[in-house]
């Protein structure tokens, strides 16, 4: 017989090797989206940081260039006797500066003139200012200009211009500014950058100027003022960055456990994909098998039935004796024909879950002693004994007598089969705990504990009967288990290879149909 595609080895494992291949590949996939999102956010939140800084650094700048032009406008060199009177102007205006120098392009300071009295200042102040580090033959008149120093020499912070008076002549104007003043200054600038972000100024030592140095980490950001406080640099971290890492790394979490998910899930469909066919080559198997045990169960009494009969018919047979004997293989092989029959039927009727199910009040001891009155010639017979314990008085049940018997029938006929040389069986019927336990025992072959299970499924015939070459069909368990679960009960198998089994039946006591609450 030619199998279906479906079931064929290498067709199912090309499906399988594409799944795990597509299911991988999709997987890198899926990991490399959400990766490159989570950087895309990433970058994205990085450059919205970045641009903001940039933005207020600008602004800083921009707001200290203004801060030069009002001092350059207070700043007249023409009256060299009114400088005095600028400086005190300009110190007093709250403009951030210390003193106003007002020079030579040659670096001689014209104002203040120096005496003992200012000598220290005029000492830091040539100390920091030189005029020939500045380029000055490179400046415009009236150009914006810084000087930042180092640590070294107190973080010095000047602005400083050319200006021409009215007799051409140009005098270098130099604001140094107030350390303390400035950082104030600076502060203010900052007041609404810190409502968000973690601010401070360091130097390029990394020295806190303004607040102590940032942390570096994941969203930090540091930009340098390009031409004021250029030897500063501003360091900027979001306030909430532990609640972004946070979500960062709730969400990367969250796509990992979908991912891993997905892919066990994926795995586990494959693993029940894999046991539904291999059981469904097995059912294909089992029912070939099935197959060849009902016909050939159907002709070995059918070829006896035509043998007697036909010796019979010729009238060659003048013993009336045999004739009987004959007549009764006949009987004895019609009838085991047609319990084969109507097991079928009735397991096909079962399978479809068309079962007429006729429910009425019996007494079971009398059903299994009518049964066994019909079989107990036939299996004396055959060299058993045969033991029967029914309980009596017991109490009657709702029950289906034909299934009932149906299944008990089952049982009684596997136990001749499976007995061989040990042939002696007990059938007793109690009452136990709300059931009646109705067991046929027999000291036969007895059952693997490997087997216990799968004896009842469909089909399926234990190692014993491969063994003995016993007639069957693999059904008989199959509908005895379906009678007592269609009865609310169940069937228990108790065996031992070697030592025999016993098969109860058990069915629960009922006195009002099933499915009507007493
Ligand atoms: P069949 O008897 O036609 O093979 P069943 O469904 O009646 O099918 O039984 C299934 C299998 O259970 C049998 O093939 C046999 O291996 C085992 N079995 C059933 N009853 C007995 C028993 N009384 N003793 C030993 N083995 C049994």
């Amino acid at each position: 017989m030619k199998k279906p595609v479906f079931y064929n080895r290498t067709a199912v494992m090309i499906a399988i090797v594409a799944i795990v291949v597509s299911t991988a590949t999709l997987t890198i996939l899926s990991y490399k989206y959400t990766v490159g999102r989570e950087n895309v956010v990433e970058d994205s939140l990085i450059r919205s940081n970045v641009k903001l800084v940039e933005r207020e650094v600008d602004r800083i700048e921009q707001k200290i260039i203004d801060n030069d032009r009002s001092l350059y406008n207070m700043a007249d060199v023409n009256d060299q006797s009114r400088w005095r009177e600028v400086n005190d102007a300009i110190k007093k205006a709250d403009l951030g500066v210390d003193q106003v120098w007002f020079l030579s392009l040659n670096g001689n300071v014209l104002y203040p003139s120096w005496s003992p009295g200012i000598k220290d200042l005029h000492a830091a102040f040539t100390r920091s200012f030189k005029t020939r580090e500045l380029n000055l033959d490179r400046l415009h008149p009236d150009e914006t200009n810084h000087l930042h120093k180092e640590r070294r020499e107190d973080y010095f912070f000047a602005s400083y211009v050319i200006k021409e008076n009215r007799r051409g002549e140009k005098i270098l104007v130099c604001f140094q500014m107030n350390h303390g003043r400035v950082l104030a200054l600076l502060d203010r600038y900052l007041k609404d950058l810190r409502s968000v972000y973690y601010v401070s100024v360091v130097d390029y030592e990394n020295n806190g100027v303004s607040g102590p140095p940032l942390d570096r980490v994941k969203y930090f950001h540091e930009s340098r003022f390009p031409s004021t406080f250029y030897k500063w640099l501003l360091q900027v971290v979001p306030r909430n960055y532990s609640e972004m890492e946070r979500v960062a790394r709730v969400q990367r979490r969250t796509n990992f456990f979908f991912i891993i998910m997905s892919i066990s899930l994926i795995f586990l469909s494959l693993v029940i994909i894999y046991f539904a066919v291999r059981r469904e080559r097995q059912l294909i198997q089992l029912k070939a098998d099935f197959i060849g045990n009902v016909s050939h169960e159907l002709k070995t009494p059918l070829a006896l039935i035509r043998m007697f009969s036909e010796i019979l018919t010729t009238g060659r047979v003048k013993n009336d004796e045999s004739k009987l004997e004959y007549y009764r293989i006949i009987h004895k092989e019609s009838d085991r024909m047609s319990r084969l029959i109507n097991n079928l039927l009735d397991f096909a009727r079962l399978e479809r879950g068309a079962q007429t199910r006729h429910f009425e009040k019996i007494n079971i001891a009398d059903l299994v002693k009518r049964e066994l009155e019909t079989y107990r010639y036939q299996i004396q017979k055959d060299g058993f004994q045969l033991v029967s314990r029914l309980e009596d008085p017991l109490p009657e049940t709702l029950a289906d007598a034909h299934s009932l018997t149906l299944a008990f029938f089952n049982l009684l006929d596997n136990s001749v089969k499976y007995s061989e040389d040990h042939k002696q069986i007990t059938v007793s019927v109690i009452k136990n705990d709300g059931y009646i336990d109705l067991s046929v025992a027999d000291q036969g072959l007895g059952i693997p504990g490997s087997e216990q299970q799968r004896i009842f499924e469909k089909f399926y015939r234990g190692s014993n009967a491969a063994v003995l070459k016993t007639r069957g069909s693999g059904i008989g368990l199959a509908i005895t288990k379906h009678v007592a679960e269609m009865h609310g009960g169940e069937v228990l198998v108790e065996s031992e290879p070697g030592h025999g089994s016993t098969f109860t039946l058990r069915i629960p006591i009922r006195e009002v149909p099933a499915g009507v609450s007493a």
